[in-house]
């Protein structure tokens, strides 16, 4: 595939139209994949995370930024479910790309929501798999920890940063929505403010309830670091935790055990999604809605409606 070889070979334009077709899907996406998929494999994908408001794109740019001055790549990949037309995520782009336009080791990439998360988690994983095949050392992305579907991409990553800011709340916020169980580096961003020692001490509590069990004593405990993405304080910090729990990967095994697992979810999400296209392609709208119809009238069980639209028997 042209395309591909092109992006491959640093042509930016030829990177941003790949990533506009990996993330449309359909036949052409796919085309593309396999013929980028054996390239991927050695970036550092690093999620982050946390509640609106926490400072996540003013930190992100910070470390692309810091990423950059230590002599690697980086791209970045801004998950906004919340923006329903790309326009808005462009202009977020121009917005974002001010400070590091004419780099040609950033990449930043915003991701429109196309109205369905499960199919956004797709787009993402794959506009991911064209920055690593493209060469970029590390991958930032970022979403907001606001559902289950953006926790499950923010999880998509080696190592998941999770960003706390004092008086949000968000203590509590973080807990609700599960983001401290998936954070390997925990941060307290806009240290400059009043409340960032109390968010942190909660925070300590919290992550000692859960420390490593004596049988696991080598397991990775989350530090908790302070931030002000505002000026930049605390991110060489960031940077170097986020290094550690690399090295601590490759250390363990875990780097690869990541792999596995993460191929087996991607594999099980696809089969899924084609099981059920090849289902719908057979019975359409009209027969659906038939059977909608019969099971809401208790003429069937939606057991039984789901064995015959399969064409199961038992
Ligand atoms: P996001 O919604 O999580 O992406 O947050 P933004 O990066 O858009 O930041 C939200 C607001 O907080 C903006 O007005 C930022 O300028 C401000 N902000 C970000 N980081 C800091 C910080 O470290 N200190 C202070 N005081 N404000 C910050």
């Amino acid at each position: 595939m042209e395309l591909v070889s092109q992006a491959l070979a640093g042509d930016r334009l030829a990177l941003a139209r790949l990533l506009s077709l990996v993330e449309n899907g359909g036949d052409g996406a796919q085309d593309a994949v396999a013929a980028l998929y054996p390239h991927t494999g050695s970036a550092h994908i690093v999620g982050v995370t946390g509640a609106p408001g926490t400072g996540k794109s003013t930190l992100v740019n910070q470390l692309a930024r810091a990423i950059r001055a230590a002599d690697t790549t980086v791209g970045v990949v801004a998950v906004d479910p919340s923006s329903p037309f790309s326009g808005g995520a462009l202009l977020g782009d121009r917005v974002r790309m001010r400070d590091l336009a004419g780099d040609a080791g950033v990449f930043i990439r915003s991701m429109a929501s196309r109205g369905c998360l499960g199919g956004l988690a797709r787009a993402t994983g794959d506009a991911v798999k064209v920055l690593d095949a493209a060469g970029f050392d590390v991958i930032l992305v970022e979403t907001v920890g606001a559902g289950q579907a953006e926790v499950d991409i923010a999880q998509a990553a080696h190592t998941t940063i999770v960003i706390e800011a004092p008086g949000l709340g968000d203590e509590v916020q973080a807990l609700k929505a599960g983001l401290l169980e998936i954070a390997d580096v925990l941060v307290v961003n806009k240290a400059d403010r009043l409340g960032a020692a109390n968010a942190v001490r909660a925070l300590e509590m919290v992550i000692d309830r859960s420390a490593p069990q004596p049988e696991e004593p080598s397991a990775w405990r989350p530090p908790i670091l302070q931030t002000v993405a505002l000026d930049g304080s605390g991110v060489p910090e960031l940077l170097a935790a986020v290094a550690e729990h690399r090295a601590y990967l490759d250390a363990s095994g875990k780097w690869d055990s990541w792999t596995l697992a993460r191929v087996e979810s991607e594999l099980m999400d696809t089969l899924r999604q084609m099981s059920l296209d090849r289902v719908l392609s057979r019975v359409g709208p009209d027969q659906m809605a038939d059977w909608v119809a019969r099971v809401a009238a208790r003429e069937v069980d939606v057991y039984a409606a789901a064995r015959e639209i399969v064409g199961a028997s038992r």
